[in-house]
């Protein structure tokens, strides 16, 4: 099994980073042909999802919409003050589980991975086990 571990750093409270090629990388590096990419952030106000890479507008359009959806100040128990943060990480879910057929991540053509981060700026850190 090949493990990697890879800071990403976040310069917004909320921000989408591609982090495709990243993931990419580390498939190359683990010499596996055929397996699973499995990645987890130990974190819990960011998250890791897939989406459309083509048109950056959906990055911005997610990140408004789930503004909206839940918004930062609201009534909320949690006296750290990122509520939204936390239910934000929740929907989007720290883990995502990726094929790896013939030495390639496989994706959908419009698709791209992504680091969401919603309580940022922050070192995050992407624990990446390739099997
Ligand atoms: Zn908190």
């Amino acid at each position: 099994m090949y493990k990697a571990e890879e800071i990403i750093k976040t310069s917004k409270r909320e921000e989408i980073i591609d982090i495709t090629e990243l993931i990419k990388k580390h498939i190359k590096l683990s010499n596996i042909k055929d397996g699973i990419c499995a990645l987890f952030v130990p974190h819990t106000t960011c998250g890791v999802t897939i989406n459309e890479n083509a048109d950056p507008s959906v990055k911005s359009d997610f990140l408004n919409q789930m503004k909206k959806l839940i918004p930062q100040q609201g009534n909320y128990l949690h006296s750290e003050g990122n509520s939204d943060a936390h239910i934000k990480s929740i929907l989007v879910g720290p883990s995502l589980t990726l094929l790896v057929w013939d030495g390639q991540l496989v994706l959908g053509t419009w698709q791209g991975v992504y680091f969401c981060e919603f309580d940022g700026p922050r070192n995050r850190k992407l624990l990446i086990s390739i099997l």
